[in-house]
């Protein structure tokens, strides 16, 4: 199997839309594997999606947990908390828990910079897993901006293009462990 690798920045299939993929194709089959390979590759990155290594016809993205790499093929977002501004969110010793949160984020694909973007604190999603059913699911604070900043690739948005404010990391004060970071590609040395 050809070795995957990272399509630039300034290439046009980041912006994209990639289209539900269905029932998988032996050849989509071999794809979806080898993006898990490639997170062995890649080992601080939280996600990738289909598009960043170059395949248009696979709307898919692969994520860390744990020591797995699981897959979701054909992502939907089927609730948002930012959709609806007068639900209040209760968290489980019924607090209120806010319906947006901005946080830096990285990118594999926007490697020089991490950007400012706001993601809802809580999502639910269907998605079909790596056994083939289909699945629900509901999604907060971290694991919902994963998602999210992953359906964004498959739907051909960066988050350069959602950001109103980016920063250099090489310049700015490191992130506090309490904004996570995601994606973020190692510097090399
Ligand atoms: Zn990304």
């Amino acid at each position: 199997m050809a070795k995957l690798n990272l399509v630039p920045e300034d290439d046009p299939i980041l912006s994209k839309d990639v289209k539900a993929s269905g029932k998988l194709t032996k050849k989509q089959k071999r794809s979806l594997s080898s993006m898990v390979k490639k997170m062995d590759d890649l080992p601080h990155a939280i996600a990738l999606a289909a598009n960043q290594v170059g395949f248009d016809d696979l709307r898919a993205f692969v994520y860390r947990s744990g020591d797995k790499v699981c897959t979701v093929l054909d992502p939907v977002i089927r609730w948002s908390s930012l959709q609806d501004p007068d639900e209040i969110l209760e968290g489980a010793n019924g607090e209120a828990i806010p319906k947006s949160s901005t946080q830096w984020e990285g990118c594999l694909s926007c490697p020089d910079k991490e950007y400012l973007v706001i993601r809802p604190t809580m999502i639910k999603v269907e998605f079909t897993s790596e056994s083939g059913a289909r699945k629900r699911d509901t999604l907060f604070d971290l694991a919902a901006r994963i998602f999210c900043h992953e359906m964004d690739h498959l739907d051909g948005v960066l988050i350069k293009n959602v950001s109103r404010q980016s920063r250099d990391p090489q310049v700015e004060e490191p992130i506090e462990a309490t904004s996570p970071m995601l994606f973020r590609v190692p510097k090399s040395a």
